[in-house]
């Protein structure tokens, strides 16, 4: 047992209970802590960059509730948005204004976005845009990275092991096979496999789907020259080249990794920071493709609280927060010093470690590295991961529960946020 400098009295009592009424106590898996060992902490609210739990407990957060919170949590002109929002109920299930002016911004933002259909999640953004894809080519066969999450829907919980992912076997029961068996899988920052791929399934393979910078695998970037060469190849067999978004879009920069890295793919999906903390995903791309999805075209995709005036609301302050001259500067500033330090006091306190950033999202494996895909970060020390989040945690630092999960901040982070949790990691680092 951990010994455990905080008092986590309700928090155990709340998450004891909730293990009897929902499936390991929790809405969604990771948050159960499982990978880093111990209990969870349950929350009581969010305010800024910090979190306070039941018992009174105050927390750094680095989670800002898994991307969303970029302007810190419940920002005053986020809240206040809301507020007059709601007096004027809260669905409409009928168009509003709203829409457009979200729909224009992120247009205006996103360089590859001509179009956007607004849905409720990230997994719904990534539904929409696969059955969208194959529509367009009419094919059914796609191709996806090893450690990249586009969300639960069954074709995309392909095994990463290199041996089931080349058969397409699920990663979850209840999965049919005949879900996966069109979902090809090649290790990330690998362009010839993605090349032997194309050449094995000729006319075959409706497009490639990635996370431009990997979120889900722990923080990954990509090698010069992959995305150029993913547009390359799909331009070269007639595929479409889709950015999963819904971590980097308004996060790497304002208008995405897309901008950022200055290649356009055929479509986007977004989620997480276009929701402003409120349940929102979107999918867009090329006016051509996205005129296929119904009403417009023949392409089925709906939702009954899709492009709501709540969530509406709380992403288009959330984008205007955004666009004040400096935000993306600062963010780079302070998530670099955080980085840079933690690489740093690793090394000087004698752990194995690598890591980066990019923007606002940044990572630390605990490997010499370095890590290009899901394969070499597999290669992290995980139990030492585990005793770094619990010291963390109990010293007011609440990172993502696992080892493979990137890091947020927020421009609600100040720089002595940062230097606590530098002085903080030094602390646990020299105990590990
Ligand atoms: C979070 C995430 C999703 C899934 O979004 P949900 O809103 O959790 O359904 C899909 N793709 C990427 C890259 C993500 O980070």
């Amino acid at each position: 047992m951990v010994n455990t400098t905080i008092k986590t009295t309700k928090s155990q009592e709340i998450f004891a209970a909730a293990q009897t009424l929902m499936p390991g106590g929790v809405s969604s898996p990771v948050r159960a802590f499982k990978s880093v060992g111990g209990q969870p902490i349950v929350f009581d609210r969010v305010k800024g960059a910090y979190i306070w739990d039941v018992d009174g407990n105050q927390y750094i957060d680095y989670v800002g509730t898994w991307g969303p919170a970029i302007c810190g949590h419940a920002h005053p002109e986020v809240i206040a948005a809301l507020h007059e929002a709601l007096e004027k109920g809260t669905s409409f299930g009928a168009p509003s204004a709203l829409e457009n002016v979200l729909a224009e911004m992120v247009i205006d933002a996103v360089p590859s976005i001509e179009m956007v259909r607004f849905v409720n999640s990230g997994t719904e953004a990534c539904m929409g845009v696969l059955r969208l894809m194959r529509a367009f080519t009419n094919r059914d066969k796609i191709i996806k990275f090893e450690g990249c999450y586009h969300g639960h829907a069954d074709t995309f919980l392909v095994k990463a092991g290199s041996g089931v992912a080349t058969l397409g076997l699920p990663d979850s029961p209840g999965v049919p096979k005949a879900a996966t068996s069109t979902t090809l899988t090649a290790p990330y920052n690998d362009l010839e496999s993605v090349k032997a791929l194309f050449e094995e399934n000729r006319d075959e393979i409706a497009g490639v789907i990635l996370e431009p910078v990997v979120g889900n695998a722990g923080f990954i970037a990509p090698d010069a020259g992959f995305l150029e060469g993913l547009r390359e190849l799909t331009h070269e067999y007639g595929a479409l080249l889709v950015f999963d978004e819904v971590m980097t879009g308004f996060r790497i920069a304002y208008g995405g990794a897309q901008e950022k890295f200055g290649v356009t793919p055929d479509l986007t999906t977004l989620g997480k920071v276009i929701g402003g903390g409120l349940p929102v995903g979107a999918y867009g791309g090329r006016r051509d493709i996205m005129s296929m999805v119904a009403p417009a075209g023949p392409v089925y995709q709906a939702g009954t609280l899709s492009g709501n005036p709540l969530a509406m609301t709380a992403g288009i302050k959330t984008l205007e927060l955004l666009q004040k001259p400096g935000t993306y500067d600062y963010l780079e500033r302070i998530t670099k010093k955080l980085a840079d330090g933690l690489l740093q006091i690793a090394k000087e306190t004698g752990h194995a470690a690598c890591g980066g950033q990019i923007s606002a999202m940044f990572g630390l494996f605990f490997t010499s590295g370095p890590v290009h895909n899901y394969e070499d970060a597999k290669k992290s020390d995980t139990a030492k991961f585990g005793r770094f989040h619990r010291g963390m945690l109990e010293r007011g630092v609440y990172l993502a529960p696992s080892q493979f999960e990137a890091g947020f901040t927020s421009f609600a982070h100040t720089e002595e946020d940062i230097d606590q949790t530098l002085a903080v990691a030094r602390d646990v680092m020299s105990s590990l």
